[in-house]
């Protein structure tokens, strides 16, 4: 029982040169797919600021008017509604 012999050692130092050009070319190839910049007109908060978040529920009174304009109160209107 020799381990490995000169010759095996010769095969997987092949196979290791192999992998790495293999792993090189992808990563070339992902490179130039990639892009590198944002397109024209991308929203700029989705490319990393987070957005605004607006509450579509206001925070109203239950006997003060619904703010969706119904006139009604707002408990007796849109209160239900929220989810
Ligand atoms: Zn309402």
């Amino acid at each position: 029982m020799n381990g490995f012999s000169s010759e095996s050692v010769n095969v997987i130092e092949e196979m290791k040169k192999r992998r790495e050009q293999i792993q090189a070319s992808k990563a070339a190839k992902e490179a130039t797919q990639a892009p590198t910049r944002l397109p024209k007109g991308f929203p700029r908060f989705i490319a990393g600021t987070p957005m605004p978040i607006t509450r579509v529920a206001p925070k109203v009174k239950p006997n003060e008017p619904c703010p969706c304009g119904s006139g009604r109160k707002f408990k007796k209107c849109c209160w239900r509604k929220q989810p």
